[in-house]
């Protein structure tokens, strides 16, 4: 007798269809099962969700279209993930399939039956050639005092816990332990640890199997990450929802992994703006961490066990802060570096006071020089790639721009190219201006390329201890597009063959400089005036970040030191800054928040349009603003006037956005929810025409 079940597919939430759709099916199928369903004239991947056995209304068992085949060999998707990928869709107003789906390898969408079988037999040898564990654990270093304590007050944590410790206070060791713990603690246990950044994976990935693989096998620890290619993606997504991989390291995709086992997950860096999703589900995965630990427990409750959460940072998202100032997370902390170094410390340059036009000041140089003569390395720091920002004419008004859109393209010197870096158009640098004809067109401003061509003429006379001129060398996404060439500037800045390293904010993050004793931020302060009043939290943890890549190794650490060149060293940030004062603050922050009801006080959602002419892209959110007017919760809630982006146009599509806010995150979620199919429903919205898309951003980290 065929039975009917709900089945979720890839249906973004525009196409009206419902959440789950219903197929015949011969067998019932147990929620979870991977299903290949018809749609339209397609056949694709589904996921059989939790719903009634019964048709829909109106249609009789000759009815309704039949499943093709479940996907032999695996495993259902448990309860567990699929009510983490239930909350997601909800909560980040998407599609119960999109997010499903999303969550799912690519390239199991691809195979047919005997392509999976093929597959899984492959993944089963591997695993079997793999030498086999020795089952004996790696003897870890002794813990610290500060580590100790963690580890002893960790297991007591009711929920989520907030590591706060200082860089290279040894919170990577403590991840290491509780793996080690809730490894222990159930042959089938799983554990997740995500970092921001792809390119901090790798170092990870070597730190757990330097612990791991000997105990639990070489097939115990995977990576998930979108630099992986999609046969590398399956293999760990199979890995880990079998079981057999026991620790999955990765970026925010990771949260969706199915993990049967799941026992601990770790948020790395958790203050991170790269865990926010920036298109399709914008989710945050670690907001999602903390939901997702809260349902494995649930669902563990009955066995006497539990999912972990721990959120780790020098300098924790006010969110998480905040929420350990409720108690609502256990902050533990760890200020002490790891064999007794001290943080570097900081002098800041006044640039008024500094001879006019140079890019670095007379008395950082003359430190870098001594550093350099000292054989120690220096980090320099400057949040612009290429050459110079614009090129412009002196003769007429002509800059650089870009004919798409509303920024300019930047000179890349090397390759003689104008680039844009928001739609990529590039062309080359014309040999006059194309207004006038002037043959004076200069770069203004500056970007790592001049810094790193700057600083090789101004050291070119310093020489090293071993009599060797010093070299400069440069890390941006530039110089790290090929693959392998960050392991190896990595590799001869580790090395010592590179003295200075010029870079974006892409080196400050993770990356353990052994000899670095100086670092310098050279121009930090867009972010203290910035618009989005996140910028001086972002500020405040790269600099701190920076800051933590020096004096590493303790011998230096005392005479380590980080220069901030600024034109407002009253700042109160530096203030903070100066003491290593991430608590306070964090205090002074969160009290402005409080005072503005921004987040964590309240909650906030952008509503985003594209559109083909800015007039439209606003006419869209107004009117959608006012069509929502009789939705309930609308007196919680406050709708601003709609606004260009701040680079309105890229790409030659128009940017404007409406922000959304409420004293309730309650109250704004249902408002949300209401709002959502007359935002859908074109018809109810005049202002739709000439719009390309919308989107809804929740909890959104930059305004
Ligand atoms: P964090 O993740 O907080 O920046 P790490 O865990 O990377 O810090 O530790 C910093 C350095 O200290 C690493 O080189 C690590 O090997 C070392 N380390 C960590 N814990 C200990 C310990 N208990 N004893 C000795 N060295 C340690
Ligand atoms: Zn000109
Ligand atoms: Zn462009």
């Amino acid at each position: 007798m065929p039975t009917w079940s709900s089945v979720v597919v890839a249906t973004p939430v525009h196409s009206g269809l419902g959440p789950t759709l219903s197929y015949r099916s011969e067998l019932s199928l147990a929620p979870g099962t991977l299903v290949r369903v018809p749609l339209g004239a397609r056949e694709v991947l589904g996921v059989a969700w939790d719903g009634p056995d019964v048709p829909p209304p109106g249609m009789d068992e000759s009815q309704g279209k039949p499943v093709l085949g479940a996907l032999e060999g695996l495993t259902p998707l448990n309860a567990a993930w699929r009510q983490l990928v239930s909350f997601a869709a909800r909560y980040y107003q998407r599609s119960l399939g999109e997010v499903a789906l999303a969550a799912l390898p690519p390239q199991l969408r691809d195979l047919d039956a005997a392509q999976l079988a093929r597959r899984l037999k492959r993944q089963a040898k591997t695993a079997a050639a793999h030498p086999a564990p020795t089952g004996t654990p790696v003897a870890a270093l002794p813990p610290s005092p500060e580590q100790e304590a963690v580890l002893q007050a960790l297991p007591g944590a009711a929920g989520p816990v907030l590591l706060f410790g200082a860089t290279g206070s040894g919170k990577t060791e403590v991840y290491l332990r509780m793996t080690d713990a809730a490894l222990a603690s159930d042959p089938a246990a799983q554990v997740l640890v995500m970092v921001p950044e792809i390119n901090l994976t790798p170092q990870l990935e070597a730190r757990f199997r330097e612990r791991f693989a000997a105990q639990y096998g070489d097939g115990a620890v995977v990576s998930m990450h979108s630099g992986m290619t999609p046969a590398q993606r399956l293999g760990s997504w199979l890995a880990a929802h079998s079981g057999a991989a026991r620790i999955v390291l990765g970026t925010r995709m990771a949260i969706f992994a199915s993990l049967p086992g799941l026992r601990l997950i770790v948020v790395d860096e958790e203050h991170d703006p790269s865990y926010k999703s920036q298109d399709g589900a914008r989710y945050s995965a670690r907001d999602l961490a903390v939901y997702r630990a809260k349902v494995e427990s649930e669902a563990l409750a009955a066995k006497g066990q539990r999912c972990q959460v721990i959120l780790g940072s020098a300098t924790p998202s006010l969110e998480s802060w905040h929420a350990a100032d409720q108690g609502r997370y256990l902050r533990l902390e760890m200020p002490a570096r790891i064999g007794g170094g001290s943080l570097p410390k900081l002098r800041l340059v006044d640039m008024n006071h500094q001879p006019k036009g140079a890019s670095i000041a007379p008395p950082l140089l003359a430190a870098m020089e001594t550093r350099i003569a000292r054989g120690e390395q220096c980090l320099v720091l400057l949040n612009r790639r290429g050459y110079a920002p614009v090129l412009s004419c002196d003769a007429c008004a002509w800059k650089s721009q870009c004919p798409h859109c509303s920024a300019f393209r930047v000179f890349h010197k090397l390759d003689r190219t104008l680039r844009c870096h928001h739609c990529g158009f590039t062309s080359r640098v014309p040999r006059a201006c194309p207004d006038c004809g002037n043959l004076d067109i200069a770069p203004v401003g500056r970007g790592t390329e001049q810094i790193e061509e700057q600083l090789a003429g101004l050291l070119s006379a310093v020489k090293r201890p071993d009599g060797q001129p010093a070299r400069v060398a440069r890390m941006d996404a530039d110089t790290t597009r090929l693959k392998g060439s960050l392991e190896q500037q990595l590799a001869a800045l580790h090395s010592g063959e590179v003295d200075v390293l010029v870079g974006t904010q892409m080196v400050a993050k993770g990356h353990d400089f052994r000899r670095i004793t100086l670092v310098a931020s050279i121009n930090a302060d867009a972010a203290l005036f910035a618009s989005d009043y996140r910028a001086p939290e972002r500020l405040f943890a790269l600099l701190m970040q920076a800051a933590g890549r020096a004096g590493r190794d303790a011998a230096q650490a005392g005479a380590s030191e980080m220069w901030v060149q600024t034109w407002h060293p009253e700042h109160a940030l530096f203030a903070s800054l100066r003491k290593h004062d991430f608590p306070g603050f964090a205090a002074a922050q969160l009290a402005e928040r409080e005072a503005a009801g921004m987040p964590p006080f309240g909650a906030q959602a952008l509503l985003r349009a594209d559109a083909r002419t800015q007039e439209a892209a606003q006419a869209f959110l107004n009117a959608a603003a006012e069509a929502a007017a009789e939705l309930p919760h609308r007196d919680e809630v406050t709708l601003y006037p709609a606004v260009p982006l701040t680079i309105q146009r890229v790409a030659n599509v128009e940017r404007a956005q409406l922000l959304v806010e409420s004293a309730s995150r309650a109250a704004l979620q249902r408002f949300l929810a209401a709002w959502q199919p007359l935002l859908l429903d074109g018809r109810s919205i005049p202002g739709a025409r000439g719009l390309i898309r919308f989107a809804v951003d929740i909890d959104p980290v930059s305004i």
